[in-house]
């Protein structure tokens, strides 16, 4: 409210009203005293004289202190005084100043002490002496802000009262009404305007009077207030309820002034109420029915309402449940409390709707599962919070879920298991199945010939892959069954090939030989049986399975594999070791047959290989002097003997002739056993070559006075054999002699052959006297003579093992016909060919001739230089004799290859005759020497041995000699070489 400063304003009169001269003679200080102790307002007077300003205490107080001295407290003044007003403050002065006016009245705004402007409405005295001249100012101010809101407050109040919906009304304590706010008026039928002058008694029903006027009032006036309710009754008559309250206002003597009222129409409210109480009701009946429990929580004071069957919930009545939240939780299953506390937390900070179960003991023992569901609401001033929601008995529900997850589970665990034992079968299944092809296969590689080491390595392959095993080994017993050795190993950590452990209960290999069955160990740290190594400790394994390997009379080894986890071996684990331990015995068993069919192999060669030798040294050594007597035989003949001596000499021919081919032939026999005939298979034209024989055994036929008959063949066409010539020459004439020698005077050989498609068959028939069939059996035995040895007949009993021995390194067979005093049939077949013989491949014959190559005329009138290298003293002199007629020719001799070598560089002879077999060096090396050699190198070399030297001649006549002879020597043939080699031919 705005004051209109300065407008003039009606003016209470002053209670003083002292004359202007008398109050322009006052002391100042005085006239403000006496001021201030009538008056309630602020006052200062102005002493123009004496430039002095007095203030009261309350222009102090209202104020603040102010200088007192003129013009300083002027300055004051303006300085707190509100802008606007101040200019028409000075105008209203200069007015009153000019006309000499005594008395200004003005409003105006000024600063207090505390900086706000407050209204202050003034009276100002202009006070003058009796000469008119301005004395003194004195003015009366009063701040008009407390009053302004003194009639501000009272307005309100009284706006409100008539705006506010109840009966407010005041009366005398005697019960005289004086006011009625409007509200009031209306609720008992009062028009505005109508005086009002009611008693107390008028607007309450009889029964109502009875409680206000003996109850009401006197509490009022005794207590200063009185609450309750009554009624009020309306002009139209009708009564209705209200609540009452009284207060009693005392004045300052303590006595009641007045006594004032607020009623409040309860018409509504109780209609409210009653259809509260029945909803109530209603509701409550609506909860129970539910069979759910209602429940309030107030955060603030911990209460905790319930509404609906709490004690069928619960077994506990209201009053049982009293004690709020911290009740309730005693309740509450020890489990479900910390996940309850939890949610209730999170609902107050979160503050959204909740669902929670949780457990809580009934009064009669048993835990019930109670489902809580509701909402949280914040209180009117948004502090505290409340929970309302249901509880539900979800015990029923609870269980049969319960039940039906147990009855789910164990179905699915029943399911779980029959699937784990179907693929537990399955895989059993294919384990086996696995294991059997596994143990095929080992089988497969066994029978396919795989060296048993490898076979053995594989075998541990497949046991630790199929048993899943982390190490394995295969045991073989020493030959003296002492021990075991590791033959084969795979997964240790370190390679134990070879090493040893001991039988019996020094280790479990032992163990399973000495008890002769599979073992199963279980847990090796725990084994009582037998001791188990340190490797196998050491190493960390835990489990083992062992099998015997069987041998046909005692056990080979032992099969053994060890995991490092603790493992069951089951039965067909074990039958699974035991069918690989059985692949390896038959393998290991078929060694040691195929070592022992080796061994006696190898002995069988060896002595065979010793035999040959025996006889090829035994040959060399016999033809060695024999050639010494033949040939001095031979020297004996050429000197002119007598006729005695001719005969002796013949005898002695002709008994070492008969020692040289029974020399030969048991060479050929051991060459033939030990295979190492050399043969050099050719075409040969089959009726030519059996009339050849025949015309070489005629002179012997002649002699026993036996026909020799030939019978071609029907074959149209060339009849041809492959066969080597000299031997199958060999043959016939063995065949055809005996024909001649073991025939009946008279008697007749008559040679065919015929054509038996891929083969050719010839044959000796003879006309003796046949041989017993009981004989015929060993009639192919070598120095088996049937009886003939003691006949006059001359034989070895060689020459059939021999033949039978060619024929079949020929690819041919040699048997026998025989009827006793009717003769017999030797027959030989041969493989055919249809090639044609070539000349130019044939060796060359047994005692061979020079090599045309190296053969020159030599000058008739020159003495040539014969070089014969030979250690046999009989030779050298035998040799020296042939030459010792013979002027032109001159004989070196050396008795070391080495010395012939430099005889040879140093003499350059015209012949060289090498022996093969020197002290030194073999004839070979000492030829290849001497071919080497550009200053010999052009001098013919004939070879010379005592053996017969078949498939090295080729070799030696590649190497560079122009031919060889074969001792012992048959002069003329000996000095037909000769020359022919040294060109003299
Ligand atoms: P050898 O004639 O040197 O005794 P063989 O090996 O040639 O040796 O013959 C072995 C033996 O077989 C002869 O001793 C002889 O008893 C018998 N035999 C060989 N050929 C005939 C034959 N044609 N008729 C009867 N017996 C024969």
């Amino acid at each position: 409210m705005k004051p209109e400063p300065g407008s003039a304003t009606a003016l209470h009169p002053l209670e003083l009203s002292p004359t202007e001269a008398v109050l322009a003679s006052c002391d100042g200080a005085e006239l403000v005293a006496l001021l201030s102790a009538v008056t309630h307002d602020l006052v200062w007077d102005w002493d123009v004289q004496a430039r002095q300003v007095i203030y009261n205490e309350r222009f102090i107080a209202a104020l603040g202190e102010a200088p007192s001295e003129y013009p300083a407290a002027h300055e004051w003044w303006k300085s707190r005084a509100h802008p606007e007003d101040l200019a028409h403050l000075k105008k209203l002065y200069d007015a009153a100043f000019a006309v000499g006016q005594s008395f200004l009245a003005y409003r105006y705004r000024i600063l207090n002490r505390e900086d706000r402007y407050v209204t202050l409405e003034s009276r100002a005295n202009l006070l003058r002496d009796a000469s008119g001249q301005l004395v003194r100012v004195l003015v009366i101010s009063r701040d008009m802000s407390e009053r302004q809101r003194a009639e501000q407050a009272q307005a309100r109040l009284t706006r409100i009262l008539e705006a506010t919906t109840d009966f407010v009304g005041m009366a005398s304590p005697e019960g005289t009404c004086f006011y009625i706010n409007e509200a009031g008026r209306k609720m008992i039928g009062l028009t505005e305007d109508e005086p009002l002058s009611l008693a107390v008694a008028q607007i309450h029903p009889e029964w109502a009077n009875e409680i206000v006027f003996k109850e009401a009032i006197p509490t009022a006036i005794r207590d200063g207030y009185w609450k309750g309710e009554t009624a009020l009754l309306h002009r139209d008559g009708h009564e209705f309820p209200v609540s009452q309250v009284l207060l009693s206002h005392t004045g300052v003597d303590g006595t009641v002034e007045f006594i004032s009222s607020i009623i409040r129409d309860l018409s509504d409210r109780k209609r409210e109420e009653i259809a509260r109480i029945e909803w109530a009701n209603r509701y409550d009946a609506a909860i129970r029915a539910s069979g759910q429990v209602l429940f309030d929580w107030n955060s603030f004071n911990n209460e905790v309402t319930y509404a609906g069957d709490l004690e069928r919930m619960f077994g506990y009545n209201l009053v049982e449940m009293e004690g709020g939240l911290n009740r309730f939780r005693q309740l509450i299953h020890p489990d479900d409390l910390p996940s309850f506390d939890e949610q209730v937390q999170k609902t107050l900070a979160t503050r959204d709707p909740f669902q929670l179960e949780f457990r809580i003991q009934h009064k009669n023992g048993p835990y019930i599962y109670l489902e809580e569901k509701g909402y949280f609401f914040l209180d009117r001033r948004g502090q505290f919070g409340r929970m309302v929601g249901f509880f539900a008995d979800i015990t029923a529900q609870k269980k049969d879920q319960l039940a039906l997850a147990e009855a789910h589970e164990s179905l699915e665990h029943r399911v779980a298991q029959r699937t784990a034992e179907l693929a537990r079968a399955t895989t059993a299944i294919e384990d086996r199945a696995h294991q059997q092809e596994a143990v095929a296969e080992l089988g497969q590689r066994a029978l396919s010939g795989v060296p048993l080491g490898q076979l053995m390595e594989q075998a541990l392959k497949i046991i630790r892959s199929i048993l899943r095993v982390d190490c394995c080994s295969l045991l073989a017993m020493t030959i003296d069954s002492q021990q075991f050795v590791v033959r084969a190993q795979l997964g240790w950590p370190d390679a134990q090939n070879d090493n040893r452990f001991p039988m019996g209960t020094g280790s479990q290999s032992g163990y399973t030989v000495m008890i002769g069955q599979p073992v199963v160990v279980d847990d090796i740290l725990k084994e009582r049986r037998f001791v188990s190594s340190r490797l196998v400790l050491n190493t960390g394994l835990r489990s083992s399975v062992s099998v015997l390997i069987e041998g046909e009379t005692k056990p080979l080894g032992v099969l053994i594999a060890f995991t490092r986890d603790l493992r069951k071996f089951a039965p067909h684990d074990v039958h699974f070791l035991q069918s690989v331990a059985n692949v390896l015995t038959a393998a290991i068993q078929r060694e040691r047959a195929e070592e022992t069919v080796r061994m006696a192999r190898e002995q069988a060669e060896e002595a065979s290989r010793a035999k040959s030798e025996f006889l090829s040294r035994m040959s060399h050594e016999l033809r060695t002097p024999l050639n010494a007597i033949l040939g001095f035989t031979q020297l004996l003949e050429l000197e002119e003997p007598t006729p005695n001596q001719i005969e002796s000499v013949q005898h002695i021919s002709n008994a070492g002739k008969h020692l040289l081919s029974l020399i030969n032939e048991v060479l050929d026999i051991s060459r033939i056993e030990a295979g190492r005939l050399a043969l050099t298979p050719e075409p040969v034209d089959v009726p030519e070559f059996l009339q050849g024989s025949l015309e070489i055994i005629r002179p012997l036929a002649t002699r026993h006075g036996i026909d020799l008959i030939f019978e071609a063949g029907p074959t149209a066409g060339p009849v041809r054999v492959l066969a080597d010539r000299q031997r199958l020459q060999q043959v016939m004439l063995n065949l055809l002699s005996n024909g001649v020698k073991y025939n009946r005077p008279g008697g007749h050989v008559k040679v065919s052959y015929r054509d038996e498609g891929p083969q050719i068959r010839i044959s000796v028939t003879d006309t003796g006297l046949g041989i017993a069939p009981e004989k015929v059996a060993r009639l192919f035995l070598p120095f088996e003579r049937l009886g003939a040895e003691s006949t006059d007949v001359a034989g070895s009993g060689i020459g059939l093992a021999l033949s039978r021995g060619i024929v079949t390194a020929l690819h041919g067979q040699l048997n026998v016909e025989s009827r006793v005093d009717e003769g017999s049939t030797f027959w030989v077949t041969l493989p055919r060919t249809h090639e044609a013989p070539i000349a130019s491949i044939r060796a060359p014959a047994p005692a061979s001739s020079a090599s045309p190559a190296v053969a020159e005329k030599a000058d008739p009138g020159k003495t040539q230089v014969i070089l014969y290298i030979e250690d046999q003293d009989l030779n050298l002199r035998l040799v020296e004799r042939i030459l010792s007629p013979k002027p032109q020719y001159r004989l070196l001799t050396a008795m070391q290859g080495g010395l012939g070598l430099d005889l040879a560089r140093e003499h350059q002879p015209d012949l060289i005759l090498l022996d093969l077999n020197l002290p030194d060096m073999a004839g070979d090396e000492v030829l290849r020497r001497l071919k080497s050699d550009p200053r010999v190198s052009a001098i013919p070399v004939l070879m010379v041995s005592a053996d017969a030297m078949g498939d090295r001649v080729e070799e030696l006549i590649r190497l560079g000699a122009s031919g060889y002879l074969t001792k012992p020597y048959k002069l003329t043939e000996f000095m037909r070489v000769v020359e022919e080699a040294l060109g003299n031919s």
